[in-house]
């Protein structure tokens, strides 16, 4: 536990499998009417570790004679890594949890939750696989991901929120004023908290210090992400961003820049490949060998989300167009 600007502590869960699973930063602003931001994983242990933590805050405000009382907790938005412990933190400190609307169907329960994550729209976008084989292929992928997810997050459902909030408004925390407001793109229901006065930003997985934020369908959208990184770029005072992941942003207006810029020439790589075949075309698979030539496996697994979202996006604005071939589809370029 650290306190990276006064009264406000980041508790870091390291998860031991960065690569499939990155560790989870949670913060706590802490007063008389405090709030936790992020609820990190639900595995026993790790919910054990965060609240062994936040009573060693406890204890330092009760040294300092200040008071001391989380009320709620928030999420940024409703992936495993940031809600799967809310229910155990919720028995744990007796808070109440606060969701939004759409946060809140995501997380009610299994049903709604695998929906949010289900591949199959982009896996018909981009393959044409159809019948018995793949109908069988794609049941057993969804309970595999339900498995990963139950076991490696501890994941448990929200059924009972105490309270649900608007995406854009404002709210008290330690009798301070906080707007939190809709920053979709990484997530349909993702929100950011923002204090104006003091220049701080809880971005959730939007702005990441050194990562590169997921984006896959089917709750994810390249324009939708631009437009979210645009507005934190143009927030008013802000100073410092902290984040889900990895360390805290002390340059939030060049780290924006800096993603928007990298967004953009992925884009670009991804066009210019298309236009390289504009006589035979060019099937997603081969486009992602072509951007990763050296990738792994795995890795193709990793990036298709974005490949897929920039190559729809590209569709819309009528640059390539899609041609279901034989047995796979194909992407030709628009010369206008
Ligand atoms: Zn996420």
């Amino acid at each position: 536990m650290e306190e990276v600007i006064p009264g406000i502590f980041l508790i870091k869960e390291k998860s031991g499998f960065e690569r499939i699973k990155p560790s989870e930063n949670i913060y706590v602003i802490a007063g008389p009417d405090g709030l936790i931001f992020d609820a990190g994983f639900g595995n026993k242990k790790m919910v054990k570790f965060l609240i062994k933590e936040i009573n060693k805050i406890e204890q330092m405000y009760r040294d300092k004679k200040e008071d001391f009382k989380i009320t709620r907790i928030l999420v940024s938005h409703g992936h495993p890594d940031h809600f799967a412990g809310l229910i155990k933190i919720r028995e744990s400190l007796g808070v109440k949890i606060a969701l939004t609307e759409k946060t809140a169907e995501i997380i009610k329960n299994k049903k709604s939750f695998m929906k949010s994550f289900n591949a199959d729209s982009y896996e018909d976008y981009l393959i044409i696989q159809k019948g018995f084989r793949y109908r069988i292929r794609s049941f057993l992928q969804k309970i595999l991901t339900h498995l990963f997810f139950k076991r490696l997050y501890g994941l448990s459902f929200v059924t009972d929120p105490d309270e649900i909030i608007k995406d854009n408004t404002e709210i008290s925390i330690n009798g301070e004023n906080w707007r939190i407001f809709h920053s979709p793109g990484h997530a349909i229901d993702h929100i950011s908290l923002y204090n104006e006065e003091k220049g701080i930003l809880f971005s959730g997985d939007n702005i990441l210090n050194s990562m590169t934020t997921w984006l896959g369908p089917p709750n994810c959208s390249v324009e939708d992400y631009i437009e979210s990184v645009e507005t934190i770029q143009n927030l008013p005072n802000l100073k410092i961003i902290l984040a889900a992941h990895g360390n805290i942003i002390n340059n939030p207006r060049e780290r924006s820049i800096e993603i928007l810029k990298h967004r953009k020439e992925r884009t670009q790589n991804l066009l210019d490949i298309i236009e390289a075949y504009p006589e035979k075309g060019i099937s997603p698979n081969d486009i992602i060998r072509e951007l990763y030539p050296n990738g792994k496996k795995i890795r193709f697994e990793m990036v298709r989300g974005w490949v897929c979202l920039t190559i729809k996006m590209l569709e819309k604005e009528n640059l390539i167009k899609r041609i279901e071939e034989k047995k796979e589809i194909k992407f030709y370029p628009i010369n206008n």
